[in-house]
């Protein structure tokens, strides 16, 4: 008598893919992180947990999104401290 062996369903296996969310590839943080920014400046809550994660974890992203609230503040005429500390606040 012998075990069958076990199949993996699609739909397991893209499961098991997502399970180290959350994560985002630098491409779909470079998709997001617009409305990212916007909210930050907005003041309220941001969500987005994924991409507040990739931001803290990469350089070149958080740069990025700086940029982007450097840019916007600019543009509103406001200062862009306090969303600069919101970009990566937990
Ligand atoms: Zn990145």
């Amino acid at each position: 008598m012998s075990i069958p062996p076990r199949k993996l369903s699609l739909e397991n296996a893209l499961r098991l893919t997502l399970d180290a969310e959350p994560w985002l590839s630098c491409d779909d943080c470079f998709e997001q992180v617009d409305r990212y920014v916007e909210r930050v400046m907005a003041g309220g809550p941001v969500g987005m947990p994924a991409l507040r994660a990739h931001l803290v974890g990469c350089a070149a992203c958080a740069e990025e999104a700086r940029s982007l609230v450097l840019l916007v503040a600019a543009d509103d005429g406001v200062d862009p401290a306090p969303s600069l500390r919101r970009l990566t606040a937990p």
